[in-house]
């Protein structure tokens, strides 16, 4: 079959398209997926390039988002079968562990992700348990369900559980174009909120203003965005930043934020390792709250939005399978605004 491979970390030349590699066979409640398109994630570039202590079996496949036709059902798989469409959760779990039996899987104590910690979904066919799988409406095409997958548990999660957003509130979030952060900007409207958006263009910021954001500041206007936001909330701060851009602007989040704000991230795409004030946190009674991906409750919640129309998987770029080293290095470059999408 058609796969992406990694042998090795390194740039975007080191994503090798193989037609040779052996379709995988679905095990003990596990289903096969002739995936239909696969979506890229910052995590898949951090995959790429490799951290410390991160242990990948070669050849490692990369991807987190897919979706597709069940082609083949392992053993005591009873509710798909072959050709019904279907997109998957990304998050594994053992279903066993006490995080597991509260419906907490993102807390899992043996927590996976598809493509981080076991083979992704540029490929044609996976396997996955069968209790990641959520049935896809007819309407939903494959791009939009796997361009959506990752990012809208993932803000689903931040805002909505973690967070407790609430309607009236305000929100600030960090950056314009990235995959996350154009669902947590539906997502804070959809909940009534009035939304502050930072970016690094017009054109992203006029893209973030046709999604619904209420104000948008360009990240290097004069005197600097946190004081910007400031002013625009006559001095009073935002109730809510959403900041998963990390060492570059989370001290500048921090002065954004109301007293008793709350401050979610989910990631870092500047760098994991920075300082921070710790007299705004105590002075303004802040909350950091952190968390990643979603429990399955919370994905099929917000799937079932967007299945609905309530909310959209924004696709910035469509890419063949065999141009996955194009796509990374679009990805890199942050030239999109929304999800880059690989056709399978
Ligand atoms: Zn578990």
């Amino acid at each position: 079959m058609k796969a992406v491979l990694l042998h090795q970390h390194g740039p975007a030349d080191v994503l090798q398209v193989v037609t040779n590699h052996p379709v995988p066979e679905p095990g003990p409640g596990e289903v096969r997926l002739r995936v239909r398109a696969a979506a890229l994630n910052y995590l898949d570039i951090w995959v790429r390039n490799g951290w410390p202590g991160i242990k990948l079996s070669y050849p490692h496949i990369p991807g987190a988002d897919a979706a597709g036709t069940v082609d083949a059902v392992g053993e005591g798989v009873s509710d798909w079968r072959p050709g019904d469409r279907v997109v998957v959760d990304p998050t594994l779990s053992c279903g066993r562990c006490a995080y597991c039996r509260a419906g907490q899987e993102n807390r899992c104590v043996h927590f996976a992700l598809l493509g981080e910690h076991v083979s992704g979904t540029y490929a044609e066919y996976i396997t996955v348990p069968a209790r990641n799988l959520l049935g896809l409406p007819d309407h939903v095409s494959f791009e939009e369900a796997a361009a959506a997958s990752l990012v809208f548990v993932t803000a689903w999660h931040s805002l909505i559980t973690r967070g407790n957003l609430r309607p009236g509130e305000t929100v600030l979030i960090v950056g314009a174009g990235g995959g996350v952060n154009t669902a947590c900007l539906q997502i804070a409207k959809l909940t009534g909120c009035t939304v502050y958006v930072v970016g690094s263009t017009d054109e992203k910021l006029e893209q973030a203003r046709a999604l619904g954001a209420d104000v948008v500041i360009r990240r290097d206007v004069e005197g600097g965005w946190s004081r910007a936001v400031y002013q625009l909330t006559a001095k009073r701060g935002v109730d809510v930043v959403v900041d998963n851009v990390g060492a570059a602007t989370f001290q500048d989040s921090l002065r954004a934020a109301a007293r008793g704000g709350r401050i979610l991230t989910v990631g870092n795409t500047s760098g994991a390792q920075f300082e921070i004030d710790n007299r705004y946190v105590f002075g303004k009674h802040l909350s950091i709250l952190g968390s990643t991906m979603g429990p399955h409750t919370d994905y099929v919640t917000v799937m079932q939005l967007l299945f609905k129309g309530r909310l959209k998987a924004v696709i910035g770029a469509r890419y063949p399978l065999e141009e996955v080293q194009q796509a990374h290095r679009a990805l890199e470059a942050g030239q999109h605004f929304g999800k880059i999408v690989l056709s399978v």
